[in-house]
Parts: structure tokens; C-alpha cells; sequence
């Protein structure tokens, strides 16, 4: 990736085997507006922030920051919009939602580029995974536009009016998509707040919005920190607020808005257990493992960030977890032989380092990969621990990088009940080849997501979320959509 000294364009085009011509340069605007009743709008205060390159510390863009009054003013466009919006045929909202979904298509490498540029993550994952499932959850809940009536027999479905929706940094455009869709697609207007340390994939989506012809002040997209975000959770004239983000934000929203009418869904931390029977495909589960743990550096709520092997085949699967690790590739989140890309933040680095300490200070054994890791930037090599037990901090509590805790079980019912002894309850996995073991595992263990035989795998039709404190509400399918509406 090379920089041009005199403007914010990046030129990109290596980044691919074949790159198209549009997406030579890709454009980055040196500052940022809010995006408010369909237009580009200075912040009331004129404060802007920086957005950085996690993987060299450097500056990319200004971004505006939304005080209580441009929030004010997002919220009004919102409530002046939806009227219109939601008396809109589901037919033609449906339309708007597809052509959403196509114009992310038409950009998805700009999308994928500008993704991993601003938050650290792999191009390979932005461009296969995180662009194409953002454009796909527009184009599933196009379809359901029209089709209330039959989501919901018997009841009537309305639109819940004016929703905020705040999201997290480790999949931006995914989590915009994942609120927005839905949302969209039941008849709701929005205001929208990415995370400070990713904003540029949202304010390329309000420009699709725009281009779109989506109704002004259906979608309003404010840029900024927590302040911006308690600005929005605290607005009188909201009917709901769609949280994804860490536990304590969450628990912070809660309080904030007992004893008012707001409605809340809140997608929290996890710690998720993988767990590897002796009758596994080993090789198979091996790979699944790495993809549980260091999928987007462990960025994830739902990472399988607890390993359970059963002892019987403990050392083998450890000794081909470390085989397999060492081949990582850490580095570069614009080369696409990256596997593990920059650490997302200064500040999120600094945590993951904080906790690594703590699992040597309690005793634990770590295995980290022998790469060279760059100068610049925030980097983690793949990490594991062992020696480690229920009652270490790292087993409990969410790391949020790539740091694997690593215990043995013999019995199925000792692993249950160690999965589900943790604050968490929102993914697990679990890997074997008999059926019958994974019927039985799954209605037993406390978790929203569970898969088998396979980890991290997402879909516009299968509903996400969690129990305890991984919190309440699910995104995706019809539950999705139905956390959107109230019946009457
Ligand atoms: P992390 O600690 O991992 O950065 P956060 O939960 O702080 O995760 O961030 C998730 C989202 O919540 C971000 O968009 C962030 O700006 C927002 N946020 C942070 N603090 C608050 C708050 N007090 N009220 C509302 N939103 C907040």
C-alpha cells in the first residue's frame, strides 16, 4: 500500500490478483461529516477526531464528532421520517433495502479495502467474509419487507418508530448491516453510531445511502465516541435502542434507561467454549480451532477463546495446534497472505497484553508463534495457554485477541459443566463424529450460537445472540426482524 503525500488516496490494485480498474484508487476523503437528513453536515461544536491505521499508528482521516445537539438534530430527521417510511409499501422499502445491498456489491472491494485499512483486519476476511454477509443481510431482509403479514400471522406488525443503534469496531460495515437491515425492513427510521476507532466503512455506506435515493433522514449515521453513544441511549425521543459492544457499555445502557419506555437488544462479550472430542476429525477440528480463536485477531464475541480436548487425544491435538500456528501469517492486513492482521487499537493491545500477564502471573504456560512482528502498528502473535483451570482470570473472563486457554476433560458431563461455568453464554463449539453426542451436548450447554464441526460460521437466516451476560435479543432471521416491530 502506498500513501500519497498531497491527498488521502490509496492505491491498492496489488491487493488482488485481478484488480478492476475502479478500484486502483481508493478513495479516502481527508475529513468526515455527519450524515444527517440525507446530507453531509458539519458537527454543531466543529470537533473532529482522528481515525488511525492500526497497523502503523498513523492518521488517516478526520472524522466529525456528534455532540448532544447533532444527535438532537439526527434524531428529529429520524422522527420527521418516519411517517413516510413506515406508511411505504413493504414492496417499495424492499426496494430501497436491494438497492442498498447492490450498491455494497457494485464497492465491495473499495468496502473490503477501506475495512481493513481503518480497523487492522485481514483483506482476505474483509473481501470473503465481512463485505459479501453485509450485502447479503440487506438482500435477506429485502425480502421481508413486503412479507410482514406473514412473518407474523395473526398479528398485526408495526414499526417501533425511532431506533438507536450503536456498534462495535471488530466487524464494522457486518454490525452496521446486521442493525440496519432489519430495522430498515420493519419500517423504522435510525440513527446510527459506528465506533471511534472505525467509522470509514459507515460513512462509505452513507454515501450509498445517499446515491441509493433512500428517503432523507431514514438512515442518519453520527460519528463519534461513548459520549456520543450515551448521547443517543440518553435522547428522550427514541423507541429503541440495538447495542453490540462490551458488557460493561451494556450493563451502563441498562441502567440508563430503566424506567423509560425504550426498548433494548444487547449483543455483549463471550467467551466461548470449542470443544474437541477424541472421536473428532482431528485435522479437521485442528483447523477449526485456529479459525474459532484467531479469526479476525480474536476480535470476536463469539470466539471459541476456551479449548476443551478431551485428554485422550489432548497432546495430539496441542501439538498440531502449534504446528498449524506457527504457519500464521501475521502481518500486513492489505497483503491477502495475511491470516492475522493488526490489533485493532493502541488501547486493545494494551488489554490483551494486561491479560497475558495475568495468565503468566496465575501460573499458566504460554505457547506464542515464533514470527516476526512488525515495528509499527499493533500486533499480537497467536498466543495459547495451558496450565490453566476454571478459576484463572483467563479462562473466565473475555480477552477480545488471539489467546487461546487451553484445559483436558475426560467425561462429557465434566466438559458441560465446565463450558457453561463462566459468565457468558454465547457460542460454543463442538467437534465429533457422532451425531448422537452432539444432539446431547447441545441441548446442555448455555449457549445462543452453537455449532458443530465448524466455528464462526454466520447467516442472514440463522438468529445470533446470547444468555447471562452476553445478553438479550437476537439479530439475524425473523428474529431479527421481529425485534424490530410491536404488535398491535
Ligand atoms: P470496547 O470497550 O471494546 O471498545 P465498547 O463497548 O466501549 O467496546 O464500544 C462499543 C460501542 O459502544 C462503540 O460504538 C462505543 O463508542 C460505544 N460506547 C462506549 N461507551 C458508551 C456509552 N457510555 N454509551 C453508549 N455507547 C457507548
Amino acid at each position: 500500500m502506498q500513501k500519497n503525500e498531497n491527498s488521502n488516496v490509496f492505491k491498492a490494485s496489488w491487493i488482488y490478483d485481478e484488480a478492476p480498474e475502479s478500484i486502483d484508487h481508493i478513495q479516502i476523503k481527508k475529513k468526515y461529516e455527519l450524515f444527517i437528513d440525507g446530507k453531509f453536515t458539519k458537527p454543531v461544536k466543529g470537533n473532529y477526531f482522528d481515525t488511525i491505521n492500526p497497523s502503523n499508528n498513523q492518521k488517516i482521516a478526520s472524522v466529525a464528532e456528534a455532540s448532544d445537539e447533532d444527535v438532537d438534530k439526527a434524531v428529529k430527521a429520524a422522527r420527521e421520517a418516519f411517517l413516510g417510511w413506515s406508511n411505504l409499501s413493504g414492496k417499495e422499502r424492499g426496494k430501497y433495502i436491494f438497492r442498498i445491498a447492490r450498491l455494497i456489491q457494485e464497492r465491495a472491494r473499495e468496502f473490503a479495502v477501506i475495512e481493513s485499512l481503518d480497523g487492522g483486519k485481514p483483506i482476505r476476511e474483509s473481501r470473503d467474509i465481512d463485505i459479501p454477509l453485509a450485502a447479503n443481510h440487506f438482500f435477506y431482509y429485502a425480502g421481508w419487507a413486503d412479507k410482514l403479514a406473514y412473518a407474523f400471522p395473526n398479528r398485526t406488525a408495526k414499526p417501533l418508530g425511532v431506533v438507536g443503534q450503536i456498534i462495535p469496531w471488530n466487524f464494522p460495515l457486518l454490525m452496521a448491516s446486521w442493525k440496519l437491515a432489519p430495522a430498515l425492513s420493519a419500517g423504522n427510521t435510525i440513527v446510527l453510531k459506528p465506533a471511534e476507532t472505525t467509522p470509514l466503512t459507515a460513512l462509505k455506506l452513507a454515501e450509498i445511502i445517499q446515491e441509493s435515493g433512500l428517503p432523507k433522514g431514514v438512515i442518519n449515521i453520527v460519528t463519534g465516541a461513548g459520549e456520543t453513544g450515551a448521547s443517543i441511549v440518553n435522547h428522550p425521543d427514541i423507541d429503541k435502542i440495538a447495542f453490540t459492544g462490551s458488557t460493561g457499555v451494556g450493563k451502563y445502557i441498562q441502567k440508563a434507561i430503566a424506567g423509560t419506555p425504550k426498548k433494548l437488544t444487547l449483543e455483549l462479550g463471550g467467551k466461548g467454549a470449542n470443544i474437541i472430542f477424541e472421536d473428532a476429525a482431528i485435522d479437521q477440528a485442528v483447523e477449526g480451532i485456529v479459525n474459532a480463536i484467531f479469526f479476525n485477531q480474536g476480535h470476536v464475541c463469539c470466539a471459541g477463546s476456551r479449548l476443551f480436548v478431551q485428554e485422550s487425544v489432548a497432546d495430539l491435538v496441542i501439538q498440531k495446534l502449534k504446528n498449524r500456528m506457527e504457519t500464521l501469517i501475521v502481518g500486513n492486513p492489505l497483503d491477502k497472505n495475511t491470516d492475522i492482521g493488526a490489533i485493532n487499537s493502541k488501547k486493545q493491545l494494551q488489554t490483551i497484553e494486561n491479560y497475558i500477564k495475568i495468565g503468566l502471573n496465575e501460573g499458566g504456560e504460554i505457547y506464542q508463534t515464533k514470527c516476526t512482528l512488525p515495528k509499527e502498528g499493533n500486533w499480537c502473535a497467536p498466543t495459547l495457554f495451558l496450565n490453566v483451570s476454571q478459576s484463572h482470570r483467563i479462562v473466565q473472563e473475555e480477552i477480545f485477541g488471539p489467546v487461546l486457554a487451553i484445559q483436558t476433560f475426560r467425561t462429557i458431563d465434566e466438559v458441560i459443566e465446565k463450558a457453561n461455568n463462566t459468565p457468558y453464554g454465547l457460542s460454543a463449539g463442538v467437534w465429533t463424529q457422532t451425531g448422537s453426542k452432539i444432539f446431547h451436548i447441545t441441548q446442555k450447554l448455555n449457549a445462543g450460537v452453537i455449532w458443530a464441526n465448524t466455528f464462526n460460521k454466520f447467516d442472514p437466516t440463522s438468529p445470533f445472540g446470547g444468555y447471562k451476560e452476553s445478553g438479550f435479543g437476537r439479530e439475524g432471521g425473523l428474529h431479527g426482524l421481529s425485534s424490530y416491530v410491536k404488535f398491535e
